[in-house]
């Protein structure tokens, strides 16, 4: 059997691709499929290639992890060199009350362990979260996820959820001191790319200080310079208590992590102790090429210039006669299409002029580019053409 019947036959999918892509190589910012066409990649596999398709750092190291060392043991048990290199490298760029790190293999597991976190922190159960919020699809994370429609089905589901309009002063006063946890994106990203006022963050952290609710961030999307910072929280004069990441930590490896300080981490070590257990969290090849990209994300200081190229698509493309509006920060872009246009026509099209987008899983007016931060100017200006020739092709 060829690929394409074996994945319509036997690959078990979450949604229906009839017209899929079968992707033979990548390479920065590049994916190259079994005829030999070229695509620019504006996704970054959603938020994950932020060095670029095997970056060679990130291969070497990958390499040479190889050589020493597969997987050992499960989680926590051994003295493992990249994972506690990427701990103390991660733990270098953030504040005194996020110095612990807790490996994972994935964005919902570290929204799993962040919640039960917050549950064992605080001996309380109410989870505050919020509309069009997306953290992931294992029973805990749908429970905060913001979208009825992907959630009926799954009921009953953690119980104790309450439902706040993103950046709305007034549903603060929801979060009482019966809340274990907000959980919160700082920037919506399946909403479409939804920036809250700062001024709104700050009486967010004021209320959680006041209730005694921890403040949990998902970062999974946002984190590792997408947004021209490192991380997205620092945008605004606040920090979690507990900061959740995934997809663009690893270099295009499977890796999560939920951080948090010292001293809540203890509550899963003791009493009982094994909180929360993971084989395969912090995986060595995953740990190493997680390392290698970011410290190609900070030599390369790629968060700043993020914002500078994110400008670049935003100015041009916002021009375009059918182009409503752009929301825009750092490399990450929800382009606004007017009424009447359909997105998943113009995302066809752009895939046949050779650009890879993606459409937003809360917002289906607009569509998202967010290419690798390591995409230059030239591989700027030749996407800027396409999107505009497609757009034209509207006519
Ligand atoms: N949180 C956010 C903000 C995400 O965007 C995602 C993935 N789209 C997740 C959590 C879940 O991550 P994963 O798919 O790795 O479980």
């Amino acid at each position: 059997l060829h690929n394409r019947q074996l994945f319509m036959q036997h690959l078990a999918a979450p949604a229906e691709v009839p017209d899929a892509l079968e992707i033979v190589r990548s390479e920065g910012v590049f994916l190259y499929d079994k005829e030999g066409h070229r695509f620019i990649d504006l996704v970054s596999g959603v938020s994950v290639s932020n060095v670029g398709h095997r970056h060679p750092k990130v291969i070497s190291a990958i390499e040479d992890q190889l050589k020493k060392y597969l997987h050992l043991m499960v989680y926590g048990k051994y003295i493992q060199s990249p994972q506690v290199k990427l701990a103390g490298l991660i733990t270098s760029k953030l504040p005194n009350n996020l110095q612990s790190v807790f490996f994972v293999n994935s964005g919902s597991e570290a929204i799993e362990g962040a919640l039960k976190l917050a549950k064992r922190v605080t001996g309380r159960s109410e989870i505050v979260a919020f509309k069009n919020a997306y953290h992931g699809s294992t029973h805990g994370a749908l429970s905060v996820l913001g979208n009825e429609e992907m959630k009926y089905a799954y009921r009953p589901l953690l119980p104790e959820i309450k439902m706040l309009n993103f950046n709305k002063l007034e549903d603060l006063e929801k979060i009482t001191t019966k809340t274990a946890a907000v959980i919160i994106e700082p920037i919506q990203a399946e909403a479409g790319i939804l920036i809250p006022d700062e001024e709104y963050m700050i009486a967010l952290r004021k209320t959680c200080d006041e209730t005694g609710s921890l403040l949990i961030f998902d970062e999974v999307q946002m984190g590792f310079g997408r947004t021209g910072k490192l991380f997205a929280f620092e945008h605004f004069d606040v920090a979690p208590d507990i900061l959740c990441l995934a997809k663009g930590m690893g270099g295009g490896m499977p890796i999560g992590a939920f951080v948090s300080s010292k001293e809540h981490m203890l509550t899963l070590t003791h009493n009982p102790a094994l909180g929360h257990i993971t084989t395969f969290g912090g995986h060595p090849v995953s740990c190493a090429a997680a390392l290698a990209s970011l410290e190609v994300i900070i030599e390369d200081r790629l968060y700043e210039k993020a914002n500078e190229k994110g400008i670049l698509f935003k100015t041009k493309i916002k021009k375009h006669s059918i182009v409503d509006h752009i929301r825009q920060i750092g490399l990450m872009l929800g382009v606004e299409l007017k009424d009447g246009y359909s997105v998943s026509k113009l995302i066809k099209i752009l895939q046949k002029n050779g650009l890879i987008v993606d459409q937003f899983l809360f917002n289906n007016t607009s569509f998202r580019i967010a290419p690798p931060l390591t995409i230059n100017e030239d591989e700027i200006e030749l996407s800027i053409e396409k999107v505009i020739n497609s757009l034209d092709s509207f006519y």
